[in-house]
Order: C-alpha cells, then sequence, then structure tokens
C-alpha cells in the first residue's frame, strides 16, 4: 500500500523525479559518472570540445561522459562552467580496457572493400551520421535506464577488434543481437526519431534521440515502423530484424552514442536477464 502511494506521488510530479544514473564504468568504451560542484543551475560541461549530458540525481549534478574506444588510460578533463563563476576543469581517470578479437568471413568482396564510387557514399553516410550523432538536444531528464531491444542472444559484443576476411577493420561500436528476420525491434527508451535511412554498411537505419547527445542507433532492420520527428515510448515497436547492409546474417546491430562517442550499451541497460540469458552471463 505504501508503495503504490509512493508511486502514485512521484507519477504526480514528473519534473521531480530524479533521474536513474547509468553504469559508471571510465574505460574506453565506456560510460564515466562524475559528480560535479552543487549548483543552483545546471553546469555546463564539454569534454574534448562536444557539450556533455549533465543530469541532477539525489540532489547532486553528475555529468555523464562517453569515453572514445580510442582513448588511453589516464587522465582526462572536463571543462565546467557554472554561472557567474569562473570556468574551470575537473579531472578524472580513464582506466584500460582490452576487448577481445573477432575475425568474421564476408563473402561478398564489395562490402570488405568497396570501389571508389562506393568509397564516396560511404564517406557521405558516414559525415550525416557523423553530424547527426554530434548533435546536443537539451532535456532536462534524458531516458538513461533501457530495456533489451529484441528478443534475442547477443551474438557480438561491443569493442570487438574485428578482422574480416584476415584484414583488422575498426572495433565493433555497438552490440549485435540475433533473431530471425522480422522479430520486432522495439525503443529503448522514451525519445524522438530523429533519422531514417538505409546505408551501405548499416542497412535500413533507425536514430532515436534520448536527450543531451545520447542517440540510438538500430542497423540492418527489415522494416522500419516510424517516421523522422515522431516521438516513441520505451518499449514500442519501431521496426523488425533483417539482414540489410554489411551483415553475415540476421541481427540487430545496436550503437549508443553519448557526446558523438560510441559507448557500450550495457552502461543503460538495467537489467537484461529477462530476454537474454547470453548477456546474464558476461
Ligand atoms: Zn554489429
Amino acid at each position: 500500500m505504501k508503495g503504490s502511494l509512493a508511486f502514485l506521488v512521484a507519477a504526480l510530479l514528473p519534473m521531480a523525479a530524479a533521474v536513474g544514473l547509468p553504469r559508471n564504468e571510465p574505460v574506453p568504451g565506456g560510460v564515466a559518472v562524475i559528480a560535479l560542484p552543487a549548483t543552483a543551475t545546471s553546469p555546463r560541461v564539454h569534454f574534448d570540445g562536444r557539450r556533455v549530458m549533465v543530469v541532477k540525481h539525489a540532489g547532486h549534478w553528475y555529468a555523464i561522459v562517453g569515453i572514445p574506444l580510442a582513448a588511453a588510460a589516464g587522465t582526462e578533463e572536463l571543462a565546467v562552467r557554472m554561472a557567474g563563476q569562473r570556468p574551470r576543469q575537473i579531472k578524472f581517470s580513464v582506466l584500460p580496457k582490452r576487448y577481445p578479437e573477432q575475425k568474421l568471413i564476408i563473402k561478398n568482396p564489395q562490402l570488405v572493400n568497396p570501389t571508389s564510387a562506393e568509397l564516396d557514399r560511404i564517406e557521405r553516410e558516414q559525415a550525416h551520421l557523423r553530424k547527426l550523432l554530434d548533435t546536443w538536444v537539451p532535456d532536462r531528464t534524458p531516458a538513461l535506464a533501457f530495456i533489451w531491444p529484441a528478443a534475442g542472444p547477443e551474438t557480438s559484443g561491443f569493442g570487438l577488434h574485428r578482422f574480416l576476411n584476415g584484414e583488422p577493420h575498426s572495433p565493433h561500436s555497438g552490440i549485435d543481437i540475433g533473431a530471425p528476420v522480422d522479430s520486432p525491434v522495439r525503443a529503448p527508451a522514451a525519445g524522438t526519431v530523429v533519422d531514417v535511412g538505409h546505408y551501405y554498411f548499416c542497412g535500413h537505419t533507425l536514430t532515436i534521440s534520448l536527450g543531451q547527445g545520447l542517440y540510438s542507433v538500430y542497423c540492418h532492420l527489415n522494416r522500419i515502423d516510424v517516421k523522422r520527428g515522431q516521438p516513441v515510448k520505451q518499449d514500442q515497436i519501431v521496426g523488425s530484424i533483417g539482414a540489410t547492409g554489411r551483415t553475415t546474417g540476421p541481427n540487430l546491430h545496436w550503437t549508443v552514442s553519448l557526446n558523438g562517442t560510441p559507448v557500450d550499451p550495457h552502461a543503460f541497460l538495467i537489467d537484461t536477464s529477462a530476454t537474454s540469458p547470453a548477456v546474464q552471463k558476461r
């Protein structure tokens, strides 16, 4: 009885509700949760020239910082501005992390070594996606607690050093979830659809903005059920699993991007055990 009353009060005061924090793992490809000085209004924080997410949790301000996979272990710095004060620097440590290697065979050689016309297309598409994921969208309560987006196990992990047909390629920027073609794919959290397109590597692709520079990107989709500009709820079906673009078979490639850098989606997954036994073991 007490519990349901508390829930009712929280539901009536959405603006006062605290935002849960992601998992603090300050490693390359991880998310650093960094406490900020007390101040009445939200501090403005930049990392490496990029605006960073800032949320209030249990009365304190925190910067939520995506650390690039290519970052080296060592000391990094946030540039923090608070109303009426001089800018200051806050240092934080990036800890080392080694990701495993993965060797893949792709049968279509063009998908591994594209032609020069295809390289032009790839460059245009990557510039478009980079600009999109670099966009900082104001939002007081960004969605930080994700659900597992498809009924299938994790078949490939984040950050893997990839070798395609024996050649080294860029590390895996997301996680792969295996499921049959046309299995439903759900929004990880409430947000707004900001891009729908067909891309060389990613195939049919859907990008959802979750606020303050946090994005969810779904690749290789067979069907996309939502339009650009459309608000989506957590758990809403937004498309279906496919094998479009560069992929070895039907799967959902899921990239989560924060301050313009891909990070391990597990930082935002509160409980993945219900639908993904493979993840539970990790
Ligand atoms: Zn993938």
